[in-house]
Protein backbone atom coordinates (compact mmCIF):
# COMPACT_ATOMS: atom_id res chain seq x y z
CA UNK A 1 0.00 0.00 0.00
CA UNK A 2 0.79 3.48 -0.64
CA UNK A 3 1.25 6.11 2.42
CA UNK A 4 -1.64 7.63 3.22
CA UNK A 5 -1.74 11.56 2.70
CA UNK A 6 -4.42 14.35 2.09
CA UNK A 7 -5.97 14.63 -1.51
CA UNK A 8 -5.27 17.80 -3.08
CA UNK A 9 -8.10 20.73 -2.98
CA UNK A 10 -8.56 20.17 -6.48
CA UNK A 11 -9.27 16.58 -6.08
CA UNK A 12 -11.32 17.09 -3.04
CA UNK A 13 -13.42 19.06 -5.06
CA UNK A 14 -13.98 16.93 -8.14
CA UNK A 15 -15.07 14.37 -5.58
CA UNK A 16 -17.31 16.21 -3.68
CA UNK A 17 -18.87 17.66 -7.32
CA UNK A 18 -19.81 13.87 -7.88
CA UNK A 19 -22.40 13.50 -5.19
CA UNK A 20 -24.22 17.02 -6.03
CA UNK A 21 -24.05 16.64 -9.48
CA UNK A 22 -24.69 13.37 -11.59
CA UNK A 23 -25.99 15.18 -14.58
CA UNK A 24 -27.01 18.37 -16.27
CA UNK A 25 -30.77 17.77 -14.11
CA UNK A 26 -28.71 17.98 -10.48
CA UNK A 27 -27.42 21.24 -11.98
CA UNK A 28 -30.77 22.64 -12.98
CA UNK A 29 -32.76 21.44 -10.12
CA UNK A 30 -29.40 23.48 -7.64
CA UNK A 31 -30.21 26.23 -10.02
CA UNK A 32 -33.62 26.71 -9.84
CA UNK A 33 -33.93 26.01 -5.79
CA UNK A 34 -31.14 29.06 -4.98
CA UNK A 35 -33.81 31.42 -7.18
CA UNK A 36 -36.43 30.59 -5.45
CA UNK A 37 -34.80 30.68 -2.29
CA UNK A 38 -33.58 34.04 -3.69
CA UNK A 39 -37.41 34.73 -3.84
CA UNK A 40 -37.37 35.20 -7.46
CA UNK A 41 -41.02 35.74 -8.82
CA UNK A 42 -39.80 34.79 -12.20
CA UNK A 43 -37.39 31.97 -13.64
CA UNK A 44 -36.70 30.98 -17.17
CA UNK A 45 -35.09 27.80 -18.06
CA UNK A 46 -33.06 27.79 -21.11
CA UNK A 47 -30.93 24.42 -21.92
CA UNK A 48 -29.64 23.28 -25.23
CA UNK A 49 -28.52 19.27 -26.31
CA UNK A 50 -30.09 18.39 -23.03
CA UNK A 51 -28.32 20.95 -20.70
CA UNK A 52 -24.67 19.55 -21.62
CA UNK A 53 -23.39 22.27 -23.70
CA UNK A 54 -26.02 24.88 -22.13
CA UNK A 55 -27.58 25.68 -19.27
CA UNK A 56 -29.03 28.91 -18.06
CA UNK A 57 -31.09 30.00 -15.71
CA UNK A 58 -32.50 33.86 -15.03
CA UNK A 59 -34.02 34.92 -12.30
CA UNK A 60 -35.22 38.26 -10.63
CA UNK A 61 -34.19 37.70 -7.29
CA UNK A 62 -32.26 38.91 -4.75
CA UNK A 63 -28.93 39.02 -6.18
CA UNK A 64 -25.92 38.77 -4.77
CA UNK A 65 -23.80 41.49 -3.32
CA UNK A 66 -20.62 42.37 -5.57
CA UNK A 67 -18.17 41.50 -3.11
CA UNK A 68 -19.87 38.13 -1.84
CA UNK A 69 -20.06 36.48 -5.29
CA UNK A 70 -16.52 34.68 -5.19
CA UNK A 71 -17.35 33.53 -1.97
CA UNK A 72 -20.81 31.78 -2.97
CA UNK A 73 -18.66 29.62 -5.47
CA UNK A 74 -16.68 28.07 -2.73
CA UNK A 75 -17.57 24.93 -0.65
CA UNK A 76 -19.21 25.08 2.43
CA UNK A 77 -20.53 28.57 2.05
CA UNK A 78 -23.91 29.36 2.25
CA UNK A 79 -26.28 32.79 3.32
CA UNK A 80 -28.94 29.75 4.86
CA UNK A 81 -28.07 28.52 7.96
CA UNK A 82 -25.37 29.17 10.47
CA UNK A 83 -24.86 26.89 13.20
CA UNK A 84 -25.82 22.73 13.29
CA UNK A 85 -29.06 23.82 15.59
CA UNK A 86 -30.47 25.46 11.90
CA UNK A 87 -30.65 22.15 10.54
CA UNK A 88 -33.93 21.26 12.59
CA UNK A 89 -35.79 23.80 11.09
CA UNK A 90 -35.11 24.44 7.84
CA UNK A 91 -36.69 27.14 5.56
CA UNK A 92 -34.85 27.16 2.38
CA UNK A 93 -34.37 24.77 -0.23
CA UNK A 94 -30.65 24.91 -0.12
CA UNK A 95 -28.46 24.81 2.92
CA UNK A 96 -25.33 22.76 2.39
CA UNK A 97 -23.50 25.46 0.39
CA UNK A 98 -22.12 22.97 -2.03
CA UNK A 99 -23.97 23.70 -5.07
CA UNK A 100 -22.10 26.67 -7.07
CA UNK A 101 -19.18 25.37 -5.75
CA UNK A 102 -19.63 21.53 -7.24
CA UNK A 103 -21.18 23.12 -10.98
CA UNK A 104 -18.00 25.14 -10.92
CA UNK A 105 -15.66 22.77 -10.18
CA UNK A 106 -16.94 20.51 -13.39
CA UNK A 107 -18.41 23.09 -16.35
CA UNK A 108 -17.10 26.23 -17.43
CA UNK A 109 -19.72 28.50 -16.11
CA UNK A 110 -20.50 32.11 -15.93
CA UNK A 111 -22.59 33.85 -13.17
CA UNK A 112 -24.20 37.92 -13.64
CA UNK A 113 -25.80 39.22 -10.61
CA UNK A 114 -27.07 42.71 -9.12
CA UNK A 115 -28.77 43.61 -5.58
CA UNK A 116 -31.68 45.17 -6.27
CA UNK A 117 -31.30 48.83 -5.64
CA UNK A 118 -27.69 48.82 -6.80
CA UNK A 119 -26.38 50.72 -9.75
CA UNK A 120 -23.80 48.21 -11.03
CA UNK A 121 -23.69 44.19 -10.74
CA UNK A 122 -20.51 41.79 -11.14
CA UNK A 123 -20.06 39.31 -13.89
CA UNK A 124 -17.50 36.08 -13.32
CA UNK A 125 -16.56 33.07 -15.52
CA UNK A 126 -15.04 30.11 -13.87
CA UNK A 127 -13.60 26.82 -15.54
CA UNK A 128 -13.03 23.76 -13.67
CA UNK A 129 -13.21 25.64 -9.98
CA UNK A 130 -10.54 28.38 -11.88
CA UNK A 131 -11.74 31.70 -11.57
CA UNK A 132 -10.93 33.20 -15.35
CA UNK A 133 -12.23 36.54 -15.29
CA UNK A 134 -14.51 39.03 -13.06
CA UNK A 135 -15.61 42.14 -13.73
CA UNK A 136 -18.20 44.79 -12.31
CA UNK A 137 -21.09 45.05 -15.11
CA UNK A 138 -24.09 46.80 -15.93
CA UNK A 139 -27.17 44.88 -16.03
CA UNK A 140 -30.51 44.13 -14.78
CA UNK A 141 -31.26 42.92 -10.84
CA UNK A 142 -31.27 39.50 -10.17
CA UNK A 143 -28.78 36.62 -11.05
CA UNK A 144 -28.17 35.03 -14.28
CA UNK A 145 -26.07 31.83 -14.16
CA UNK A 146 -24.75 30.25 -17.71
CA UNK A 147 -23.40 26.57 -17.36
CA UNK A 148 -21.79 25.19 -20.55
CA UNK A 149 -19.81 21.99 -21.17
CA UNK A 150 -20.74 20.03 -18.06
CA UNK A 151 -18.66 17.64 -16.85
CA UNK A 152 -15.75 18.45 -19.89
CA UNK A 153 -12.86 18.05 -17.73
CA UNK A 154 -14.21 14.73 -16.12
CA UNK A 155 -14.48 12.19 -18.94
CA UNK A 156 -15.41 9.58 -16.62
CA UNK A 157 -18.85 11.40 -16.02
CA UNK A 158 -19.13 12.97 -19.31
CA UNK A 159 -19.21 8.85 -20.66
CA UNK A 160 -21.43 7.73 -18.43
CA UNK A 161 -24.62 10.47 -19.72
CA UNK A 162 -26.99 9.51 -21.89
CA UNK A 163 -28.19 10.72 -25.27
CA UNK A 164 -28.91 14.53 -24.88
CA UNK A 165 -33.19 13.77 -25.53
CA UNK A 166 -33.07 11.60 -22.23
CA UNK A 167 -30.71 14.19 -20.51
CA UNK A 168 -33.32 16.81 -21.69
CA UNK A 169 -36.37 14.40 -20.45
CA UNK A 170 -35.00 14.42 -16.79
CA UNK A 171 -34.60 18.02 -16.99
CA UNK A 172 -37.85 18.73 -17.73
CA UNK A 173 -39.18 16.30 -15.07
CA UNK A 174 -37.30 18.63 -12.98
CA UNK A 175 -38.62 22.12 -14.13
CA UNK A 176 -42.29 20.59 -14.55
CA UNK A 177 -42.13 19.48 -10.82
CA UNK A 178 -40.82 22.80 -9.30
CA UNK A 179 -43.37 24.82 -11.46
CA UNK A 180 -45.74 22.99 -9.78
CA UNK A 181 -44.41 23.13 -6.56
CA UNK A 182 -44.15 27.22 -7.33
CA UNK A 183 -47.20 28.01 -8.42
CA UNK A 184 -46.18 31.69 -6.86
CA UNK A 185 -42.78 31.94 -9.33
CA UNK A 186 -43.59 32.29 -12.97
CA UNK A 187 -41.43 29.76 -14.87
CA UNK A 188 -40.67 29.86 -18.79
CA UNK A 189 -38.80 26.57 -19.73
CA UNK A 190 -37.04 26.78 -23.13
CA UNK A 191 -35.22 23.35 -24.51
CA UNK A 192 -33.07 23.79 -27.83
CA UNK A 193 -34.95 27.27 -28.40
CA UNK A 194 -38.57 26.62 -28.30
CA UNK A 195 -40.80 26.90 -25.57
CA UNK A 196 -42.12 24.21 -23.58
CA UNK A 197 -44.10 25.96 -21.53
CA UNK A 198 -44.45 29.44 -19.19
CA UNK A 199 -46.75 29.16 -15.62
CA UNK A 200 -48.07 32.92 -14.75
CA UNK A 201 -47.01 32.70 -11.33
CA UNK A 202 -50.50 33.88 -10.24
CA UNK A 203 -50.55 31.44 -7.55
CA UNK A 204 -53.35 29.56 -8.45
CA UNK A 205 -52.01 25.59 -8.55
CA UNK A 206 -54.91 24.89 -11.09
CA UNK A 207 -53.61 27.41 -13.63
CA UNK A 208 -49.80 25.74 -12.92
CA UNK A 209 -51.01 22.35 -13.27
CA UNK A 210 -53.42 22.97 -17.01
CA UNK A 211 -50.11 25.22 -17.97
CA UNK A 212 -47.28 22.12 -17.36
CA UNK A 213 -49.95 19.06 -18.41
CA UNK A 214 -52.39 20.81 -20.12
CA UNK A 215 -56.16 21.09 -21.00
CA UNK A 216 -57.45 17.30 -20.34
CA UNK A 217 -55.38 16.82 -16.86
CA UNK A 218 -56.41 20.00 -15.01
CA UNK A 219 -60.54 19.18 -16.04
CA UNK A 220 -60.07 15.38 -14.44
CA UNK A 221 -58.13 17.11 -11.35
CA UNK A 222 -60.11 17.46 -7.83
CA UNK A 223 -58.92 20.10 -5.17
CA UNK A 224 -58.35 19.00 -2.04
CA UNK A 225 -57.43 20.74 1.65
CA UNK A 226 -57.34 19.12 5.01
CA UNK A 227 -55.42 19.46 8.04
CA UNK A 228 -55.06 18.74 12.02
CA UNK A 229 -53.61 19.59 14.59
CA UNK A 230 -49.85 18.51 13.06
CA UNK A 231 -50.20 18.38 9.47
CA UNK A 232 -52.10 20.00 6.43
CA UNK A 233 -52.59 19.07 2.40
CA UNK A 234 -53.45 20.86 0.03
CA UNK A 235 -53.60 20.32 -3.78
CA UNK A 236 -55.21 18.37 -6.64
CA UNK A 237 -55.85 14.77 -6.93
CA UNK A 238 -56.90 13.24 -10.51
CA UNK A 239 -60.18 11.22 -11.31
CA UNK A 240 -59.03 7.85 -11.41
CA UNK A 241 -59.61 7.96 -15.11
CA UNK A 242 -56.10 10.12 -15.80
CA UNK A 243 -53.78 6.91 -14.61
CA UNK A 244 -50.61 6.75 -15.93
CA UNK A 245 -48.31 3.93 -16.72
CA UNK A 246 -45.80 5.09 -14.05
CA UNK A 247 -45.50 7.64 -11.17
CA UNK A 248 -43.97 10.24 -12.92
CA UNK A 249 -47.39 12.29 -12.51
CA UNK A 250 -47.27 11.82 -8.57
CA UNK A 251 -45.44 14.87 -7.10
CA UNK A 252 -45.19 15.33 -3.28
CA UNK A 253 -43.83 18.93 -1.61
CA UNK A 254 -43.04 19.21 1.71
CA UNK A 255 -42.89 22.76 2.89
CA UNK A 256 -42.37 23.73 -0.74
CA UNK A 257 -39.63 21.30 -1.36
CA UNK A 258 -40.04 18.32 -4.25
CA UNK A 259 -39.10 15.33 -2.53
CA UNK A 260 -39.15 11.21 -3.54
CA UNK A 261 -40.80 9.20 -1.02
CA UNK A 262 -41.75 5.75 -0.74
CA UNK A 263 -44.23 6.32 1.95
CA UNK A 264 -46.08 8.65 -0.03
CA UNK A 265 -45.96 6.61 -2.96
CA UNK A 266 -47.47 3.89 -1.28
CA UNK A 267 -50.06 6.01 0.85
CA UNK A 268 -51.44 7.79 -2.31
CA UNK A 269 -51.64 4.17 -3.98
CA UNK A 270 -53.43 2.80 -0.98
CA UNK A 271 -55.72 5.29 -1.23
CA UNK A 272 -56.65 4.50 -5.49
CA UNK A 273 -56.39 1.34 -4.51
CA UNK A 274 -59.46 -0.54 -5.57
CA UNK A 275 -60.13 2.54 -8.35
CA UNK A 276 -57.11 1.99 -10.35
CA UNK A 277 -56.47 -0.84 -12.84
CA UNK A 278 -52.97 -2.75 -11.85
CA UNK A 279 -49.77 -1.30 -12.58
CA UNK A 280 -51.75 2.35 -13.40
CA UNK A 281 -50.40 5.44 -11.18
CA UNK A 282 -52.99 7.94 -10.24
CA UNK A 283 -52.01 11.72 -10.93
CA UNK A 284 -51.64 14.10 -8.06
CA UNK A 285 -49.94 17.35 -7.33
CA UNK A 286 -49.84 17.15 -2.86
CA UNK A 287 -48.32 19.75 -1.10
CA UNK A 288 -48.00 18.84 2.76
CA UNK A 289 -47.08 21.32 5.30
CA UNK A 290 -45.58 20.16 8.73
CA UNK A 291 -43.07 21.70 11.91
CA UNK A 292 -40.12 21.60 10.55
CA UNK A 293 -38.79 20.14 13.75
CA UNK A 294 -40.40 16.95 12.89
CA UNK A 295 -38.49 16.03 9.31
CA UNK A 296 -35.40 15.80 8.55
CA UNK A 297 -33.88 17.17 5.08
CA UNK A 298 -30.20 16.32 5.30
CA UNK A 299 -30.95 12.79 4.61
CA UNK A 300 -28.59 12.79 1.08
CA UNK A 301 -26.51 15.28 -1.22
CA UNK A 302 -29.11 15.44 -3.50
CA UNK A 303 -32.12 16.75 -0.51
CA UNK A 304 -34.76 14.56 -2.29
CA UNK A 305 -35.32 12.58 0.22
CA UNK A 306 -37.06 13.66 3.59
CA UNK A 307 -37.02 11.51 7.18
CA UNK A 308 -40.43 11.73 8.58
CA UNK A 309 -40.59 11.71 12.37
CA UNK A 310 -43.71 9.97 12.36
CA UNK A 311 -43.84 8.03 9.17
CA UNK A 312 -47.31 6.29 10.03
CA UNK A 313 -48.78 9.67 11.05
CA UNK A 314 -48.08 10.91 7.83
CA UNK A 315 -49.10 7.65 6.06
CA UNK A 316 -52.11 7.18 6.84
CA UNK A 317 -53.36 11.53 7.23
CA UNK A 318 -52.48 11.18 2.81
CA UNK A 319 -54.79 7.79 2.66
CA UNK A 320 -57.89 9.48 4.56
CA UNK A 321 -57.66 12.99 2.80
CA UNK A 322 -57.41 11.61 -0.20
CA UNK A 323 -60.24 9.09 0.26
CA UNK A 324 -62.22 11.21 1.78
CA UNK A 325 -62.22 14.00 -1.45
CA UNK A 326 -62.28 11.18 -3.65
CA UNK A 327 -65.95 9.54 -1.74
CA UNK A 328 -67.02 13.02 -1.32
CA UNK A 329 -67.01 13.69 -5.82
CA UNK A 330 -68.77 9.74 -5.50
CA UNK A 331 -65.77 8.48 -7.17
CA UNK A 332 -65.67 5.33 -4.42
CA UNK A 333 -68.55 2.92 -4.76
CA UNK A 334 -70.22 2.66 -2.24
CA UNK A 335 -71.09 -0.63 -0.77
CA UNK A 336 -75.02 -1.41 -1.19
CA UNK A 337 -76.68 -5.07 0.01
CA UNK A 338 -79.46 -5.91 -2.39
CA UNK A 339 -82.46 -7.52 -0.52
P1 LIG B 1 -26.84 26.98 -0.63
O1 LIG B 1 -27.97 27.18 -1.58
O2 LIG B 1 -26.89 25.63 0.03
O3 LIG B 1 -26.68 28.10 0.35
P2 LIG B 1 -25.17 27.30 -2.98
O4 LIG B 1 -23.78 26.88 -3.29
O5 LIG B 1 -26.26 26.80 -3.85
O6 LIG B 1 -25.47 26.95 -1.48
O7 LIG B 1 -25.21 28.90 -3.02
C1 LIG B 1 -24.33 29.64 -2.18
C2 LIG B 1 -24.92 30.99 -1.83
O8 LIG B 1 -24.94 31.82 -3.00
C3 LIG B 1 -26.35 30.96 -1.35
O9 LIG B 1 -26.42 30.71 0.05
C4 LIG B 1 -26.87 32.33 -1.72
O10 LIG B 1 -26.52 33.28 -0.73
C5 LIG B 1 -26.07 32.67 -2.96
N1 LIG B 1 -26.85 32.42 -4.21
C6 LIG B 1 -26.75 31.34 -5.02
N2 LIG B 1 -27.60 31.46 -6.08
C7 LIG B 1 -28.25 32.63 -5.93
C8 LIG B 1 -29.26 33.31 -6.69
N3 LIG B 1 -29.78 32.81 -7.81
N4 LIG B 1 -29.69 34.52 -6.22
C9 LIG B 1 -29.18 35.05 -5.08
N5 LIG B 1 -28.23 34.45 -4.33
C10 LIG B 1 -27.77 33.26 -4.74
MG1 LIG C 1 -28.21 26.09 -3.32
Amino acid sequence: MNPIHKLDEHTINQIAAGEVVERPASVVKELIENSIDARASAITVEIKDGGISLIRITDNGVGIPKDQVTTAFLRHTTSKIYKVEDLNHIDSLGFRGEALASIAAVSQLEMITKVVGDVTGKRVEIHGGQLKAEQEIGCPEGTTLIVKNLFYNVPARKKFLKKPSTEGSYISDIVYKTALGHPEVSFKYINNNSIVFHTSGNNDLRNAVFNVYGKEVIKKMISIEEENNNLKITGLIGKPEVNRANRSYENFYINGRYIKSKILESAVEEAYKTLLPINKFPVVVLHIYIDPNKIDVNVHPTKMEVRFRDEEEIYYFVVESIRKNLKQEDLIPKVTWET
